[in-house]
């Protein structure tokens, strides 16, 4: 999508810090962290939000369900958060589907 800020970062249109990336899924490290780890996991698809995810998503879903322990392991974590916002309401402001990861001492927000 060509005005979407996060499809920009995969098209490496504008610069992000890379934790990992593979065929279906990057994920980077947020530029306003809320914890002292605080990393985001985008797909390569875009999909608006979790409100637009369908059925033809569940693999993908899966499969991001399955990266995020090992994306948290690898950043050291031995525990997490993770939050989808989902829409205005639900505190969503980049309108690219991401999870949040966050972890690593301190408070957690929300
Ligand atoms: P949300 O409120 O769930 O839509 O969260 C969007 C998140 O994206 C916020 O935590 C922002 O700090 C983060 N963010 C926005 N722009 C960038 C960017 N260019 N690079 C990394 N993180 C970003
Ligand atoms: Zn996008």
């Amino acid at each position: 999508m060509t005005d979407c800020i996060f499809c920009k970062i995969i098209n490496n249109e504008i610069p992000s810090d890379k934790v990992y990336e593979d065929e279906q899924v990057l994920v980077f490290k947020d530029i306003a962290p809320k914890a002292p780890v605080h990393l985001l996991m985008i797909p390569k698809k875009h999909i608006h939000s979790l409100a637009e995810v369908t059925a033809e998503d569940s693999e993908l879903m899966g499969y991001m369900m399955t990266k995020v322990p090992e994306v948290a392991k690898d950043a050291g974590l031995e525990g997490f958060r993770t939050i989808i916002n989902t829409g205005k309401d639900g505190g969503q402001i980049v309108f690219h589907i991401h999870i949040h990861i966050l972890g690593g001492g301190g408070p957690l927000p929300f």
